[in-house]
C-alpha cells in the first residue's frame, strides 16, 4: 500500500512525456512525483494529511529558460538602473526624457540606464561622447543596448571605472577610440560594457535583488532558469542563498583570456549547477556585428545603427581564439554553449566542434549553439548529425520582424530567420528562449510566436519555419531542461521527478496559436511549494 503522499494535484495535466501525455492527478512527497495517472491510480497516495488540491485550467510542467540572464536581470531591472528597453519605452522621446531625468535625479552618483535601442526606438539622437557629456556633466552616465552587446558612457563613467586611452581592449570586445587614441565614449561586446555598470551592484542588496528575479520568473511560470553570462564573482552568494532561491539555476561561465574556472564539471546539485562554458563568435543584429556570409542591407536602419554599408558584420574572435577556449574547457569534461547569429560563424563554430568532437570522443555532450539567427538548413543538419543543439530566440520575431526583413537583411535572408522549423525536422531537439533581459521572460509568448511567426505589423515570416504548439511546448520544457543536463530531474511531470509545474488558465493546445502568449500563469510550483499565485 502506497504511503501517503504530502500533495495531490488533481486536474487536466500536460505531462509532456511521451508514454503518458495527459493524467488526471498526481501525487507528490517530499518534493518529487510519487504517482501520476488517473485519478483512480492517484487516490491510494490520498491519506488523512494529504492536501489534496482542483486545479483548474491546465498543469503542464513548469516553463526551463535555456538561455538566461538572471543574475543580470535582477541588477538591470531592480531599481538602480532604470528599465528603458522599448518593451516598457517604445518612444524615443520618453527614452531622452528618462536620460535627462535620472541624471538630475542621481548627479554625481551617476545615471545608468538600460535598453537603448535605435532600431524600434526611432529617432533616438546619435550618443556621441560629446552629448554624453553635456548631458550628464557633473556624474558618470551609462547607457546599455538593449542586446547587452554595446554601451555607451561619458567621461566621469570612464573615471569612475578607471578607464583611460591605454586600457588595454579585452578579450573578445573593445572600446571605441577617435583618431587620436581617446576612448570615444563606446563598449562594444560584454567583456567592455559590463566594467562599467559593476558599480551599480551593492553586495549588502543583492540578496533581495536576486530573490525579486526569482519572483518574477516564478510569474511567467518558470522554475528553472540558466545564467548564461556568468560571472564566478557571483559564486559565493548563490552558495550563500541557494536554500532560499525560488528558481532552479544552471549557469554557464564567461570563458576568459586566461582559459580558468575554479569549478569543474562535478560540481553543485539540483537546486543550482554551473552546467558549462559561454563563448561567443559574434555579436547582436541590432548592432551590426554579426558574423555573416551575405552583407546586411544599405538602409535609414542600418544607417542609424552605423553599418557600413556592404558590410557581412563580422566576429569578434578569430577562429584561433575560439578553438583555443573549445580545445581547453571540452576535454576537461565542459559542455559548451556559443553565441552565434550569423551563418558564417556558425560554419566556424561547427568546424571547431567538429574538430573537438574528433579529439575527444564524446557520448552524449550536447554542446550548444545560441540564438542563431541566420543558421541555414544545412548547416542545421551539419549540427545535428554532430549531436549539436540549438537554442533558437524566436521571439525576436515578435518584436523585430519587421525591422529584421524590411531594415536588416530584406526578404529572402529576413523571412527565414530564427528557422526553428528546419531544426526540428531535423530530428534535433531545441529549447526556445527570451534571453531576459533582452526580451522579457514570456514563455507562452514564445510558445505562441513559434507556432506563429507573426511580426509587428501582423505579417507572417516564413510559416513553414512555423512548430506545432505541442513541439513548442517540450522547447520550452522537457527539451530545455534536456540542453541544461536537467532532464532526469525536471521538464516533465513523471514519478521521480520534481514536482516543479505550472498552473495555466487554459490548455495551450485548446486555444487559437495567437491566443497562447495571453494565457494567464495562476500557479507555479517548485518541488512542490507553491512559489506563486495569481491575486485576482
Ligand atoms: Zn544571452
Amino acid at each position: 500500500m502506497a504511503s501517503p503522499a504530502d500533495l495531490v494535484i488533481a486536474g487536466n495535466i500536460l505531462t509532456v512525456d511521451p508514454r503518458r501525455p495527459t493524467a488526471e492527478a498526481l501525487a507528490v512527497t517530499d518534493g518529487r512525483i510519487v504517482a501520476i495517472g488517473t485519478r483512480d491510480d492517484v487516490q491510494p497516495w490520498i491519506g488523512a494529511d494529504t492536501e489534496v488540491r482542483e486545479a483548474g485550467g491546465c498543469v503542464l510542467p513548469a516553463f526551463v529558460e535555456a538561455h538566461g540572464h538572471p543574475l543580470m536581470e535582477a541588477v538591470v531591472l531592480g531599481g538602480r538602473m532604470v528599465d528603458i528597453r522599448p518593451v516598457t519605452m517604445p518612444d524615443a522621446a520618453d527614452v531622452v526624457a528618462a536620460i535627462h531625468a535620472e541624471v538630475a535625479v542621481c548627479g554625481a552618483d551617476g545615471a545608468y540606464l538600460n535598453g537603448w535601442d535605435p532600431l524600434l526606438q526611432q529617432g533616438l539622437p546619435e550618443l556621441t561622447l560629446a552629448w554624453l557629456d553635456e548631458a550628464a556633466p557633473n556624474g558618470p552616465l551609462v547607457i546599455v543596448h538593449n542586446s547587452g552587446h554595446k554601451a555607451y558612457f561619458n567621461s566621469a563613467a570612464a573615471r569612475a571605472a578607471g578607464l583611460t586611452r591605454d586600457t588595454p581592449d579585452p578579450h573578445g570586445a573593445k572600446y571605441g577610440r577617435d583618431a587620436n587614441g581617446e576612448l570615444d565614449g563606446t563598449a562594444i561586446e560584454t567583456g567592455a560594457v559590463f566594467p562599467l555598470v559593476t558599480g551599480v551592484m551593492t553586495p549588502t542588496d543583492y540578496p533581495g535583488l536576486l530573490l525579486a528575479e526569482c519572483a518574477r520568473l516564478n510569474r511567467a511560470g518558470l522554475t528553472t532558469c540558466s545564467e548564461m553570462a556568468f560571472d564566478p564573482m557571483f559564486r559565493p552568494v548563490l552558495e550563500q542563498m541557494r536554500d532560499r532561491l525560488t528558481v532552479r539555476l544552471r549557469t554557464y561561465e564567461m570563458s576568459t583570456a586566461d582559459l580558468h574556472t575554479d569549478a569543474s564539471p562535478e560540481n553543485g546539485d539540483d537546486m543550482v549547477r554551473q552546467a558549462g562554458i559561454k563563448i561567443w563568435v559574434d555579436g547582436s543584429p541590432w548592432v551590426g556585428n554579426i558574423d555573416l556570409t551575405f552583407p546586411y542591407l544599405d538602409t535609414d536602419a542600418t544607417r542609424t545603427i552605423g553599418v557600413v554599408p556592404g558590410s557581412c558584420g563580422h566576429a569578434n574572435y578569430t577562429r584561433e581564439q575560439l578553438a583555443e577556449i573549445v580545445n581547453n574547457f571540452f576535454p576537461q569534461g565542459w559542455q559548451m554553449a556559443c553565441h552565434v547569429h550569423g551563418d558564417h560563424g556558425v560554419d566556424t563554430i561547427l568546424d571547431i566542434y567538429e574538430d573537438a568532437l574528433r579529439r575527444w570522443p564524446r557520448e552524449d555532450h550536447r554542446l550548444r549553439l545560441e540564438h542563431v539567427g541566420a543558421i541555414t538548413p544545412a548547416q542545421l543538419q551539419r549540427a545535428h548529425d554532430l549531436g549539436v543543439t540549438c537554442s533558437v530566440f524566436v521571439d525576436q520575431i515578435h518584436y523585430w520582424g519587421d525591422v529584421i526583413v524590411d531594415g536588416l537583411f530584406g526578404p529572402e535572408k529576413g523571412d527565414v530567420w530564427m528557422p526553428a522549423g528546419s531544426a526540428v525536422a531535423t530530428g534535433m531537439r531545441i529549447s526556445l528562449h527570451n534571453d531576459p533581459p533582452v526580451t522579457p521572460e514570456e514563455p507562452l509568448r514564445n510558445i505562441g510566436v513559434a507556432a506563429t511567426r507573426v511580426a509587428p505589423s501582423g505579417r507572417v515570416l516564413a510559416p513553414q519555419e512555423r512548430l506545432t504548439v505541442e513541439q513548442a511546448i517540450r522547447a520550452q520544457t522537457i527539451d530545455a531542461a534536456w540542453q541544461l543536463f536537467s532532464d532526469d530531474a525536471v521538464g516533465s511531470l513523471e514519478v521521480g521527478k520534481y514536482a516543479d509545474l505550472v498552473v495555466l488558465s487554459a490548455d495551450p493546445r485548446s486555444v487559437a496559436p495567437e491566443a497562447v502568449a495571453d494565457l494567464d500563469v495562476l500557479a507555479t510550483y517548485l518541488a512542490g511549494q507553491q512559489v506563486f499565485a495569481k491575486s485576482d
